[in-house]
């Protein structure tokens, strides 16, 4: 097992990325350029020197797969203390693959997947779906829940202001589905990008037709600051929705499409 991924951070005790107790995974590398990505340190997929509060430091770390299982089994008792409840709070606890775009690296994480799979370890991943369908289709083996983002679905905006495929994206979410893979939706609302009744419309039409477990809307906010500055680049200037305009939204979605809904924050 010695294939080796490029992490930012693991983080363990987390309980906003997925059921119970998690262990979560920062994958260094993504496709696509949000502008509302609070997550700057990790789109390109190689190690990045910045400068905080004066000091130099790197973002990025390879680290092989083996190190990663041996990280991930340290809270292994944590994991399975969680899973009373039912629907989404009836799943353990585990590993959340995050980043960035964790999927882009599926293949150099296979044994990690498989290993952990074979612990018994419950993994989630948290996905654009901008990756190739091969990329997918390989971590689908391994992966009990995917958080999958929908973002802009008009393809030309898709295009010029996430440099998304739309295309691909439907593709994977087809794929997804048709293989009963369990899937909860995570919307970012973010004023100005995805908060048009267009898009809201064709949101809510693709949570129609695929039925997911759950539907999470995320407020966004202006973070993720210090680490723009810290690798010399402009910070955020978001502008934020209202908390009306989110409930009227939720109230809209589940009036649509009877799916449990919620309004997050983060
Ligand atoms: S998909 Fe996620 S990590 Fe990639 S740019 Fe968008 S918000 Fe950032």
């Amino acid at each position: 097992m010695d294939e080796h991924i490029l992490i930012t951070n693991i983080q363990r005790f987390s309980l906003h990325d997925g059921p119970g107790i998690r262990t979560t995974v920062f994958c260094k590398g993504c496709g696509l350029r949000c502008p509302w990505c609070a997550n700057p340190e990790n789109l390109e997929s190689k190690p990045e020197s910045y400068v905080k509060d004066g000091k130099q430091g790197v973002y990025g770390q390879h680290i092989s797969c083996e190190e990663l299982v041996r990280e991930v089994m340290k809270d292994e008792l944590f994991y399975r203390q969680h899973g009373w409840g039912e629907g989404l709070d009836a799943l353990p606890g585990g590993v959340t693959y995050s980043g960035g775009e964790p999927l882009l690296q599926a293949d150099r994480l296979e044994p990690a997947l498989r290993a952990l799979r074979d612990a018994g370890i419950h993994q989630c991943v948290e996905t654009s779906l901008f990756v190739p369908t091969e990329k997918l289709e390989l971590a689908m083996k391994y992966i009990d829940l995917f958080y999958v983002d929908i973002k802009i679905l008009n393809a030309e905006r898709c295009a010029t202001v996430l440099h998304g495929d739309l295309e691909r994206y439907l593709t994977n979410v087809r794929t997804l589905f048709a293989a009963g893979k369990p899937v909860v939706f995570r919307v970012p609302v973010i004023g100005g990008y995805t908060d048009s009744a267009e898009n809201c419309k064709a949101v809510i039409n693709l949570i129609k037709r695929y039925s997911p477990l759950k539907v999470e809307l995320i407020k966004e906010h202006n973070l993720g600051q210090s680490k723009y500055i810290s690798l010399g680049k402009t910070p955020l200037d978001l502008h934020t929705v209202t908390d009306a305009f989110m409930e009227e939204y939720k109230d809209e979605i589940v009036k649509s499409t009877g799916v449990l809904t919620e309004v997050c924050k983060i």
